[in-house]
C-alpha cells in the first residue's frame, strides 16, 4: 500500500525537509531516489528496503545509496535492486560503484544472494510492486533524468524529479491525467532564471507558467528542492503568489 513519505527534498545539504536531500519513500520497501534524506530510516526500515528507483545520476540524488547499500549486509531481504535508466546506471558504475570510491557490490554477495542488482528503464516503462504502478516518464534536465509517476489504489503521485518547465514537461503531465499530489521541483530565485535555464531547474515563474498550462490541475502541489541559500526568498515568493490554490513547500 501506498504510504508516502518525503525523507528529504532539499536542493543541498540544509534547509527544508531535515536538510537531507531528495529520497521519498513509497511504502515499507520501495524508495524513489537515494539522496542524504534516507538517513531519516532506522536501521531495520533501511533493511527493509528492497527497490530504488533512481531518477537520475546527480549527487544530491545518490549521496547514500553507498553507505546505505553496505548497511544491508546481514539483511534478510536481498537483492536491493536500482533500477535506473541506462546513463545512470552506467555513471554509477564507472564513478561509484567502480572498486575505488566503493566496492562494486552488483558483484557481491551475502550468503547466496547478490547483495545489488540493477535494472535497468526507459521512460514509458512500467512496473507494479506491492499493487504499486509505478511509471517512468522522461523530464529536461542537464542529464538524463526521468521522473516518476505513481498508482495505487486509485491514488495518483507524481514526482518530476529535477526539471525546467516547457513544453516537454507539459505534454509529460497533461498525459497523465489526473493527478492527485504532483510534486515539482523549485530550485532558484526568478532573479537566478539563467542559472537555471543553464542547470536546467525551476523558478516560482517557470513553476507558475508549468501550473497553466496543465489542462487539469493537480488536487495538490509539492514544492521541493529549494537551494537552501536562497530557500527564505523562494518560501516569500512562493507564499504571495502561490502557483496552485493547495500548494505545501516542503
Ligand atoms: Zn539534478
Ligand atoms: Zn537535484
Amino acid at each position: 500500500m501506498l504510504n508516502i513519505q518525503v525523507l528529504g527534498c532539499s536542493g543541498g545539504l540544509s534547509g527544508n525537509n531535515n536538510g537531507g536531500s531528495t529520497c521519498i519513500q513509497l511504502n515499507h520497501n520501495i524508495l524513489i531516489d537515494a539522496g542524504t534524506g534516507l538517513n531519516q530510516l532506522s536501521l531495520t526500515q533501511m533493511h527493509q528496503i528492497r527497490h530504488i528507483f533512481l531518477t537520475h545520476s546527480h549527487m544530491d540524488h545518490i549521496a547514500a545509496l553507498p553507505t546505505f547499500l553496505s548497511n544491508q549486509y546481514g539483511s534478510e531481504h536481498l537483492p536491493v535492486t536500482v533500477y535506473a535508466q541506462p546513463h545512470t546506471l552506467e555513471k554509477l558504475k564507472d564513478n561509484i560503484f567502480n572498486g575505488d570510491i566503493w566496492p562494486e557490490l552488483s558483484s557481491m554477495t551475502e550468503g547466496a544472494e547478490a547483495i545489488l542488482a540493477f535494472e535497468e528503464i526507459q521512460p514509458g516503462h512500467s512496473i507494479t510492486l506491492d499493487g504499486i504502478e509505478i511509471n517512468a516518464f522522461a523530464v529536461d534536465h542537464s542529464v538524463p533524468t526521468v521522473g516518476y509517476s505513481v498508482k495505487s489504489q486509485a491514488r495518483h503521485f507524481v514526482f518530476g524529479a529535477d526539471t525546467i518547465a516547457g513544453r516537454q514537461l507539459t505534454e509529460q503531465l497533461n498525459r497523465l491525467g489526473h493527478i492527485d499530489t504532483l510534486m515539482l521541483e523549485c530550485a532558484f530565485p526568478d532573479e537566478l532564471l539563467h542559472v537555471a535555464e543553464k542547470t536546467k531547474h525551476m523558478t516560482p515563474s517557470l513553476l507558475q507558467n508549468t501550473l497553466q498550462s496543465l489542462e487539469r490541475q493537480p488536487s495538490k502541489l509539492w514544492v521541493t528542492h529549494l537551494k537552501p541559500n536562497y530557500e527564505a526568498t523562494l518560501r516569500e515568493t512562493l507564499a504571495a503568489n502561490p502557483p496552485h490554490n493547495n500548494t505545501v513547500v516542503l
